[in-house]
């Protein structure tokens, strides 16, 4: 097997320009932010996701979206933040690397602070793992405690096509979700599939069910990942059981049901939609032009 280097291949937009901060040069930054200062950063983790899917799932997938929504925008795709915040019931499992929340806020913050003083002032935290309920942290906290100048926005990939991700509704003819999103499961194994095919074991997705769904309260109280049901408790206001315990093969749901073709309907959705928006966020602020969302000195009279 010949030998190719993770990082050192240039990933183009197809107006020929590189799509990600990371490998360009000052003065192609320079550049970039006068003709388009939208910048997606991927907000992944590291974690166990059970026997056939690689621990960067997440972080791939999110990385995945924004590059194609780049590839046709040409906005700029900042180095992903590979490694997350996690909630409880996730600790423990081998192959997941939680960070502190207040480190990870704190990660975050700088980032965005410094992308923000590079001249990128608009941009999109593009989650794509289970701590949605933490980056609208660091959005805040740059704005009030560091003082940036720039529009950020927190979002997750899912949030784009929730309509598509209700259980039993039809994708395209005869193919339908069997199972809610939850973790390392039937969509999320359908998305990496599609994604990344080179990074699922697709003979281990067979024995990698979980052996019986438990829940602390039932779901009819309790939203799914994703929320995408509207239940009264989001997944992340209550305390689950620890996987550890419940989901030794590391898959809370039904790998087993995946299907490529699951995964290419509802990433490819999610493209276009997230395209969408940005060519709206392009002509409504153009480079420069940053709705005024920081308070100014003297505001504030405590
Ligand atoms: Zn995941």
């Amino acid at each position: 097997m010949e030998y190719e280097s993770r990082f050192a291949r240039p990933v183009y937009n197809k107006f020929g320009e590189k799509i990600y901060f990371d490998q360009m040069t000052m003065a192609e930054i320079l550049e970039r932010v006068k003709k388009n200062d939208i910048i997606m950063v991927p907000c992944g983790s590291i974690e166990s996701h059970g026997l056939a899917q690689a621990t960067g799932e997440d972080t791939l997938i999110g990385t995945y979206i924004a590059e194609r929504v780049a590839f046709e925008t040409g906005i700029t795709v900042a180095p992903p933040i590979f490694y997350g915040s996690h909630p409880s019931h996730h600790y423990g499992m081998p192959g997941t690397i939680p960070i502190k929340k207040e480190a990870y806020i704190d990660y975050v913050v700088s980032v965005v602070k410094w992308l923000s003083n590079t001249g990128f002032k608009k941009i999109i935290l593009f989650n794509s793992h289970g701590q949605e309920y933490v980056l609208p942290i660091a959005k805040d906290k740059a704005i009030i405690d560091e003082g940036v100048h720039a529009l950020i926005m927190v979002t997750s990939w899912w949030a784009w096509v929730r309509d598509l991700l209700q259980v039993g509704r039809e994708l395209k003819p005869g193919v339908r979700l069997e199972t809610p999103f939850i973790h390392a499961d039937e969509l999320e194994a359908s998305v990496l599939w599609y994604v990344a095919p080179k990074l699922v074991d697709v003979e281990k997705l067979k024995e990698s069910d979980a052996e019986k769904m438990v829940g602390v309260i039932p779901d009819k109280w309790v939203d799914k990942a994703g929320n995408v049901y509207s239940r009264p408790f989001s997944w992340f206001d209550v305390s689950h059981y620890m996987e550890i315990h419940h989901y030794p093969k590391g898959s809370v749901g039904y790998p087993s049901k995946a299907s490529k073709e699951k995964g290419e309907v509802i990433v490819e959705e999610a493209i276009k939609r997230i395209i969408e928006f940005v060519e709206w966020l392009k002509e409504k602020y153009p480079p420069g032009v940053v709705p005024k969302v920081w308070p100014e000195p003297g505001d504030f009279k405590y």
